[in-house]
Parts: structure tokens; C-alpha cells; sequence
């Protein structure tokens, strides 16, 4: 969990120390489903549904709140990448969740598309 004054102080937030940037360099072990030069995607450490995946730019941003036109190409990509893998999962039927600030959920400042799926889902989240 990153503390809430490193989340919003980029200043003190290094890249060097993001989870996700270091999974996706290879760093730090994960359970990859998928991989190209722009994104990486991994199985989610603890699964809140039969199948739950998750899927990163390779470029460090923090979260839906800093996508620009400087860098939105890698969130349509992320999708085509989002339906490729749930097809090849066998999933017709899924969520796309991302949790943008610490008081929507987001546990780890690198922005990251949950995909959740093999099983019955409820509305509204909570
Ligand atoms: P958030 O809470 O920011 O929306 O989502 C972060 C997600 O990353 C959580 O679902 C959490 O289980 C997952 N996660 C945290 N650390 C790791 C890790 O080291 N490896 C993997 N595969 N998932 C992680
Ligand atoms: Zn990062």
C-alpha cells in the first residue's frame, strides 16, 4: 500500500520505486499473460474473482487522472489488449475496473486496468 502523502507528492515518489514499473521491467516476478514493447499483463497477486488480471503501460503513469493526449494511444491499446486476453481466457463476460486516488481504491500509483471475470458480478461496486 502506498502512503497517501507519496501518492500525491510526486516529488518524492521515484519511478525507480513503483511495483508496477518493476514488474513490467522484469524485476519483480509476476504471472504474465501477456507482453508486447508498450504494455504488460500479469495475474493479479489476490484474485477477487475466478479469473482477475491486471494491465499496465510500460510507460509510468500514475493513474487514469494523468492520461493526456501526450500519452492516451497506450489506453486504447490497453483494451485491444484487454479483449485479446479474455478471449484467449475464455472469457466472453467481464469488468474492466481502474481505481483512480486513494479514496476510489487505488493501492498502487501506476495505472493499471483491472480485468475480473468467471463469475456473477453485482452493481453498484461498493
Ligand atoms: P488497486 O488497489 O491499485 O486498484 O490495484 C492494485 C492491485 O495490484 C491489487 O488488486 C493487488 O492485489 C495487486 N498487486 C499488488 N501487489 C502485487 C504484486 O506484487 N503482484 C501482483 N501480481 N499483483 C499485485
Ligand atoms: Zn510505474
Amino acid at each position: 500500500m502506498l502512503p497517501k502523502d507519496k501518492f500525491y507528492h510526486e516529488g518524492e515518489f521515484s519511478v525507480s520505486d513503483c511495483l508496477f514499473c518493476k514488474i513490467a521491467a522484469g524485476e519483480i516476478p509476476a504471472k504474465k499473460v501477456y507482453e508486447d514493447e508498450r504494455v504488460f499483463a500479469f495475474h493479479d497477486i489476490e484474485p477477487q474473482a475466478p479469473t482477475h488480471f491486471l494491465v499496465i503501460p510500460k510507460e509510468h503513469i500514475p493513474s487514469c487522472g494523468a492520461v493526456t493526449p501526450a500519452n492516451s494511444a497506450v489506453v486504447g491499446h490497453i483494451f485491444e489488449v484487454i479483449a485479446r486476453v479474455a478471449e484467449e481466457l475464455g472469457m466472453s463476460d467481464f469488468r474492466v475496473v481502474s481505481n483512480c486516488g486513494p479514496q476510489a481504491g487505488q493501492s498502487v500509483a501506476h495505472l493499471h486496468f483491472h480485468v475480473l471475470g468467471g463469475r456473477d458480478m453485482t452493481w453498484p461496486p461498493g
